[in-house]
């Protein structure tokens, strides 16, 4: 490896964190250029190879504990290991989040797979800078048909990256359809969100087709209806969804068909406040509300006023429910901690004029493993609730 280095000295706490804050860098050897590697030390202790990025709040991610390059066969490795980690841990499934950054040690990089079509996004220099690898270790673990990069990504402008999207190898499948519990769901990579499907919520959605039985549903904030069919699928007796997105809903409405609950499901585009307070004026009432927004809180700076949308949307839901009626409700806000959202759940209780016994809790299925040294790579959390 060429001789450059960072020198940081960090809290004790932060000792098997992967990032390397700028304000924690004593000194930079070698003139390394962002996107390259370098050899990271601690209080003069070497603690691994990270990528470098000069212009990031994060100086280094570290990728390594060993002084290696991030080559193809380091890639084709650490693919390996996520590929064996999610077919462990999800026997029965073949569509899954392949790389989840940090968390499967490919700082910055995330591949969503479905079936033999993959999805990547980068957002560390470093990784960007490796795509052509990414490829091409791909094309080493799995019988790879196409390669799309989805790079519409907040997270890559503070590493001073652009937005892009491409296709970088092979032909993407038009009608691709994957599969998660035996559901079956089309999802459109090109024009979709993130990456096309939201893997993250697998283990919410068993629950919520758990619960569905004989239960009058509904789905708010349902993108492409995964949660709608759920429920459905689960023998809700009517399932009304509701999402602002015309093109999603379209989807949506092609997934109830291919999982043979068209019949039970009913998709509409508005705005989910105002639709909720409509259902609450003309006094129609469910037995399960399954919410799930868009992250409100982004950043430390948006809690205040991203707080305020979750307690009104959760209000406005719990007004909603029939007696005895379940509440599903999720945040994506890294930001939103556990106990916060508690807090929020309790104030929004209080304005509905409801009470609330906590059934269960929700968060990110294993193939988004949290990191226990990294808080950050934990995001998605909610509660089961019902009205007593
Ligand atoms: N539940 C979905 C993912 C939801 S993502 C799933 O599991 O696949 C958040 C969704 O909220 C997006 O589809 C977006 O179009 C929608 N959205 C954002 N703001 C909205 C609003 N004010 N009213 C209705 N939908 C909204």
């Amino acid at each position: 490896m060429p001789d450059k280095a960072v020198h940081a000295v960090r809290k004790r706490s932060r000792a098997r964190h992967l990032w390397i804050f700028s304000n924690e860098v004593k000194a930079v050897e070698g003139g390394p250029e962002t996107g390259e590697t370098v050899r990271v030390y601690d209080r003069g202790r070497f603690i691994g190879s990270g990528l470098f990025n000069a212009h990031s709040l994060i100086a280094a991610r570290i990728y390594s504990s060993a002084n290696e390059e991030l080559d193809q066969v380091l890639l084709r490795q650490r693919l390996e290991r996520a590929r064996n980690l999610r077919q462990e841990a999800l026997p029965e499934e073949s569509d899954w989040r392949l790389a989840y950054g940090e968390s499967d040690m490919l700082p910055g990089l995330v591949i969503d797979k479905f079936g033999c079509h993959f999805v990547v996004q980068a957002y560390s220099a470093g990784m960007d800078q490796r795509l052509e690898l990414v490829k091409a270790a791909l094309q080493e673990v799995f019988d790879v048909a196409s390669v799309f990069e989805k790079d519409d990504f907040r997270l890559r402008e503070p590493e001073g990256l652009a937005r892009r999207e491409r296709l970088l190898w092979g032909v993407p499948d038009p009608g691709l359809v994957i599969g998660e519990s035996g559901a079956r769901f089309r999802v459109d990579v090109g024009s979709g969100q993130k990456t096309g499907y939201y893997f993250d919520h697998r283990l919410t959605r068993r629950k919520v087709r758990q619960l569905a039985s004989g239960r009058k549903v509904l789905d708010v904030f349902s993108y492409t209806g995964s949660f709608a069919v759920n429920a459905a699928l689960g023998g809700a007796g009517r399932v009304l969804a509701v999402d602002e997105s015309a093109p999603a809903l379209s989807l949506a409405r092609e997934n109830a068909e291919l999982n043979s609950v068209a019949d039970r499901c009913e998709f509409v585009a508005a705005d989910a406040f105002a639709f909720l307070a409509r259902l609450a004026r003309i006094g129609e009432r469910f037995d399960l509300i399954n919410l799930d927004p868009p992250a409100f809180i982004k950043g430390q700076k948006e809690k205040a006023a991203g707080l305020k949308g979750y307690r009104a949307i959760n209000a406005l839901a719990m007004r909603l429910l029939s007696p005895g009626g379940i509440l599903v409700t999720s945040s994506c806000s890294h930001y939103l901690f556990w106990q916060e959202m508690l807090d929020m759940l309790a104030l929004a209780a209080q304005d509905a004029g409801r009470s609330f016994t906590i059934l269960d809790r929700t968060t990110q299925g294993p193939d988004h493993p949290v990191l226990l040294s990294m808080p950050e790579t934990e995001y998605l959390r909610g509660f089961v609730l019902r009205l007593t």
